[in-house]
Order: C-alpha cells, then structure tokens, then sequence
C-alpha cells in the first residue's frame, strides 16, 4: 500500500501557532502518515509584497516544528523555477515519488479561492484536498466539482494569522511557538 503524504504550503511570515495546530490537525485526522511543510519563495497570488528572508522563515519554521513527529519542513520550492505554482511542486512530487499518494492540505480560506489557483481542474485531478476550518471564513460558494474532491477533517479553530502578526510587529507572542517568538526577537524582524 502507498504511504500517504500530506502537502502543506504557505509563506509563513511567520510560521505561528494556527498552522501549528491545523498540521497536528491533518496528521491526527488519520488521512495521511506523513506531513510535508513547504516554504514557499514568494507565492504567485502575493507576488509584489515584501517578504521576510526566506532564510529567516525557513528557520522559524524549523524551530515551530521541531518537536512535532512526522513532519518535515521543506526547501524545494526554492530549487523549483519560479513562481511556485503548486501545479509545479505537485507534478514534480508525484513524478519523483511514485510510491507516495499525496493529499493537499489547506486552511479554509485557501479552500474558499482555491478556483484562482493556476490550474485547479488538473490539481483537482492529480491529488484530494484535506480541509480544515479557519474562523470567519464562508466557503458557501465552493463549487460542486472543488467539494467532491475535498474531506473536511475535525479541527478546533485557532484564529491566529500571520497578517495580525506583521501589523503588530511581531509582538503578538501569544499567536507564536515560543522560539518562533524568540527568534523574531533576536533577529529584530518585523520592526
Ligand atoms: P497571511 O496573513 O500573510 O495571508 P496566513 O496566516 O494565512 O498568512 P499562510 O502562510 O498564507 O498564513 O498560510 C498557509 C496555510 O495555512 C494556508 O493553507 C492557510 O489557509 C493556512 N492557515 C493559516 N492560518 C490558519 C489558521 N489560523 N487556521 C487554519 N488555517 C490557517
């Protein structure tokens, strides 16, 4: 039988305790063994926003990772050509691992406009998505063709967001694993 990986992407700037919980969530959900954390350079829908280094959020996310089993955090899509359409790190994926069945596992806001996503109908082909609730997000008008590809997993909303973080500075520590927080601080990042 195939091991059954879990893709989770973001631009985690910064990493911070929502996506923490929403990984413990799709592991825990049973659905897949395994989570794989991708860093993405700079995501085709905030292409023009400034980012923090990528250097800085790979290792936030290493550290809000660290004591988590069976997650691996990973660079690929930096060695990928940009822009890091998903497309791209899915086809890529499937190739180099035949073995592996994988799932995309997203917040439900990324569920909500997931049709803007670069060749949906062909991710929708190639892989099911895993779904977990984020507060005040109304994905009423999802399309039948999206849901039928979608399993909603049971999750207890953490409303953190990595916009509220930016925006106050990186001071909202109660939203940030303790290093994360610790780190922002040493390296004098969002100021
Ligand atoms: P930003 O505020 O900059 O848009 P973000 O907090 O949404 O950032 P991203 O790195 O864009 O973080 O998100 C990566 C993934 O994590 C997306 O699938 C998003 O839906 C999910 N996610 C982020 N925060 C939460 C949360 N609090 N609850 C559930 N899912 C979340």
């Amino acid at each position: 039988m195939k091991e059954r990986l879990g893709i989770f992407g973001g631009t985690f700037d910064p990493v911070h305790n929502g996506h923490v919980q929403i990984a413990r969530s799709f592991l825990n959900s049973g659905l897949i063994q395994k989570l794989l954390i991708l860093l993405t350079p700079s995501p085709p829908h905030k292409y023009g926003k400034r980012q923090v280094d990528y250097f800085h959020r790979y290792n936030m996310l290493k550290l809000a990772f660290e004591n988590i089993e069976n997650v691996e955090v990973s660079d690929l899509e930096m060695k990928l050509s940009k822009p890091s359409f998903t497309l791209q790190t899915v086809r890529y994926l499937q190739k180099e691992n035949p073995d592996q069945q994988f799932y995309l596992c997203l917040g439900e806001d990324s569920l909500r406009d997931f049709h803007k996503w670069h060749k949906y109908d062909e991710l929708l082909e190639r892989l099911c998505l895993i779904v977990a609730k984020r507060p005040g997000i109304d994905t009423s008008e999802v399309v039948p063709e999206i849901l039928e590809r979608t399993i909603f997993i049971s999750h207890e909303p953490v409303s953190a967001s990595s916009t509220t973080i930016r925006e106050l500075n990186g001071k909202k520590k109660s939203d940030l694993p303790l290093p994360v927080a610790e780190y922002i601080k040493k390296h004098n990042l969002y100021q």
